[in-house]
């Protein structure tokens, strides 16, 4: 595997790659929410993204550019999320064939998606199992190319290009707010921000109940902490990774941390004033904002929102929650 960090101009191959296979969400704005903090943000859309989530330009940037050889013994990754779908789809459309490792009691909904899309699915029991070394058989045994869900340069270089589009349509920008995980979006977000609107200052922002990527940026190297437990499912690493990690040391200005409550508000408010759901994690970079964890008076704000799936009965409860 290529370990290399990442440039800018990964992530603009990567763009003219994905041109023809991902949608160019939409940038949405609020006038209500621009009036009550008096700015104008910026709302760069990935819930209207295929498979409902940015996971999908990483992922196809990835697949895409395996050998021919790796591309017909397949590829294989782990994940019960979003990564999984991405995997699947990109794989679909490239016809390479794509095993998924999901635990047996993953969300009936999220497993008939990737079956849906093509993929094999290998279960596994998450309390006597473990997910990597299942996937690491897979590629010693059958030649399979894992592709992890962040920590590598190809789906890094896409999960830039989300950005990148964002700041060719609305132009340059005060501030910029991204969900942060494992930190694939961040780190490809930053390498856009960086090239593209230099004055720019970028957040990641994380759930507050695994706060290890601010740790990791304060103290200046990475810090893991055991699983978290928060509704953003789709942040719940235990630490970044050691591509993701060196670019967000260099170009993020800070990590900020939101609470599950925070979040559920932000999902309202899509709800209710802009009519979109958005999943719990997709809503990270928005709470910070919505919450003015740090002053945006004044400015022209982007926000990514990451991702929209969410499990129909969740987000159900979730408005209900007052
Ligand atoms: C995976 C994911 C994230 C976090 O992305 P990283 O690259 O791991 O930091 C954020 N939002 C959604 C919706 C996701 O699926």
């Amino acid at each position: 595997m290529n370990s290399t960090l990442p440039t800018y101009d990964d992530v603009a191959a990567a763009s003219q790659l994905l041109s023809q296979v991902v949608h160019r969400s939409p940038v949405l704005v609020s006038q209500t929410l621009n009036k009550r903090l008096g700015a104008e943000v910026f709302f760069k859309c990935e819930n209207f993204q295929r498979i409902g989530a940015f996971k999908f330009r990483g992922g196809y940037n990835a697949v895409a550019r395996l050998s021919d050889e790796q591309r017909r013994a397949g590829v294989v990754a782990f994940s019960s999320g979003n990564h999984a779908q991405a995997i699947a789809l990109a794989s679909q459309l490239l016809n390479v064939s794509a095993t998924i490792v999901m635990p047996h009691d993953a969300p009936a909904a999220k497993v008939a998606a990737t079956i849906g899309y093509g993929a094999r699915v290998v279960s596994y029991d998450r309390y006597t199992e473990n997910r990597e070394q299942i996937a690491l058989s897979l590629v010693n045994e059958q030649g399979l190319t894992l592709i992890p869900p962040y920590d590598h340069p190809d789906v890094i270089a896409g999960q830039g290009t989300a950005v990148q589009e964002l700041l060719e349509d609305v132009g340059g920008l005060d501030s910029l707010f991204v969900p942060l995980g494992g930190g694939g979006l961040l780190s490809g977000s930053l390498l856009s921000a960086h090239a593209l609107a230099p004055e720019c200052a970028v957040y990641g922002v994380e759930p507050e109940a695994g706060s290890d990527g601010q740790q990791s940026f304060r103290s200046g190297q990475i810090v893991t902490i055991a699983p978290p437990s928060s509704i953003a499912d789709g942040a719940l690493t235990a630490g970044l990774g050691t591509l993701t990690f060196p670019i967000i040391k260099e170009y993020a200005r800070d990590i900020l941390t939101v609470d599950d409550s925070q979040l559920i508000q932000a999902m309202r408010f899509f709800a209710e004033r802009m009519k979109m759901v958005v999943e719990p994690t997709g809503c990270l970079g928005a709470a910070a904002v919505l919450n003015e964890i740090v002053p945006v008076r004044g400015q022209r704000i982007g926000v990514v929102l990451s991702g929209g799936n969410v499990d129909l009965a969740a987000y159900a409860g979730f408005l209900q929650t007052v």
